[in-house]
């Protein structure tokens, strides 16, 4: 079958290898600059910043022989057990940034990247034509949406298929975060996290102590609240209100570089009970499926591929 995939985020691309590799004719497209969606990770001169998710964890045992793989084929690496509280259970990172993971599965795979789909229509004889900001028009037999639940919205409201209501009023966290290089250690205790460390702060991460920065970086990540509260403020004093709730783990540093980053969609507050929702040849995949992590989005993007092979049996 020919396949398309909306989105090069982690769904996207664990569905899309799965049916490569069972012989599916399979193309991927994504509106970012290179694979990975909130699997993200940016350079500020010789920092390295995880700016999306930050770890991962792996519960379910459909998730562990991906895993196992990555570790393997040095892509992942264990960073802890744990925060504050060790909790014993094993946190994942990208070896060299979660971006990593991401680029590796995209190896083999077609992902064409700059490529922002804004329409999908179904076909007469149910096969699927997707439009992209150039006008090209994709076939195929079938179609993985797997962009946020909004944008997949917007994206198939041209499609006729009757998709529940319910499905589309997910509502999404909104996540500030401030990515911050520094001219010496930071005060973050080892291993280099801080969970919750305030009601305005999600999590601070130190991206040298996590081991994928040659110089020390942070990354702070705002609580949902605070993240809404602030979502508008003018940029400059945006900036600079990040900046004041940076210090506390400053130690005796010094900022000497710093980005806002915002992510719109970071986080379904609802997820949809099943790992896909399906209608013959459309699957809508995801993070919202699944349980809004890492875990969750390849649970769903493999699921989305069992469904799609299924279809031809
Ligand atoms: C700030 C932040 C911190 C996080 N921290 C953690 C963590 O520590 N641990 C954890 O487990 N999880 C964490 N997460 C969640 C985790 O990153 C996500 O659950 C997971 O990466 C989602 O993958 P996905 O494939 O479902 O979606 P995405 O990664 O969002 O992929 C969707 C893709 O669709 C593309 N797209 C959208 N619209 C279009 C269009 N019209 N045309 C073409 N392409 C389109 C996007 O560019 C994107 O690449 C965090 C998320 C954020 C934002």
């Amino acid at each position: 079958m020919r396949v398309v995939v909306i989105g090069a985020g982690l769904a996207g691309l664990l569905a899309a290898q799965q049916l490569h590799n069972n012989g599916h004719e399979v193309v991927v497209l994504d509106k970012g600059k290179s694979p990975g969606g909130r699997l993200a990770t940016r350079r500020i001169g010789d920092a390295t910043l995880d700016h999306g998710a930050q770890f991962f964890t792996v519960r379910e045992p459909e998730f562990e022989p991906h895993v196992q793989q990555w570790i393997h084929a040095g892509v992942v690496r264990e960073w802890c057990k744990g925060f504050s509280n060790q909790d014993g259970h094993p946190r994942y990172i990208g070896a060299s940034g979660m971006n990593g993971i991401a680029k590796h599965l995209a190896q083999g795979i077609d992902v064409r990247c700059n490529t922002f789909v804004f329409e999908v229509t179904r076909n007469e004889d149910t096969s699927w034509s997707t439009k992209i900001d150039d006008g090209t028009v994709y076939q195929s037999d079938a179609l993985i949406v797997t962009c946020p639940l909004p944008q997949a919205y917007s994206l198939l409201i041209t499609a006729h298929v009757e998709i529940p209501e319910a499905l589309f009023q997910c509502a999404y966290d909104r996540t500030l975060g401030l990515l911050a290089v520094l001219d010496g250690e930071s005060a973050v205790p080892a291993p280099g996290g801080i969970q919750n460390p305030d009601e305005s702060l999600q999590f601070v991460a130190d991206n040298y102590m996590k081991g994928i920065s040659h110089i020390p970086a942070l990354t702070l990540h705002f609580s949902p609240a605070f993240s809404e509260q602030h979502w508008d403020d003018e940029p400059h004093a945006l900036h600079q209100l990040l900046i004041k709730h940076a210090q506390p783990f400053l130690g005796h540093a010094r900022i000497v570089e710093s980005q806002v980053k915002k992510w719109r969609f970071a986080t379904p507050r609802t997820p949809w009970p099943q790992r896909i929702w399906q209608h013959d040849s459309l699957v809508i995949a995801g993070d919202a499926m699944s349980g809004p992590k890492v875990e969750g989005a390849a649970l769903s993007g493999l699921a989305a591929a069992i469904a799609i092979s299924e279809l031809q049996n």
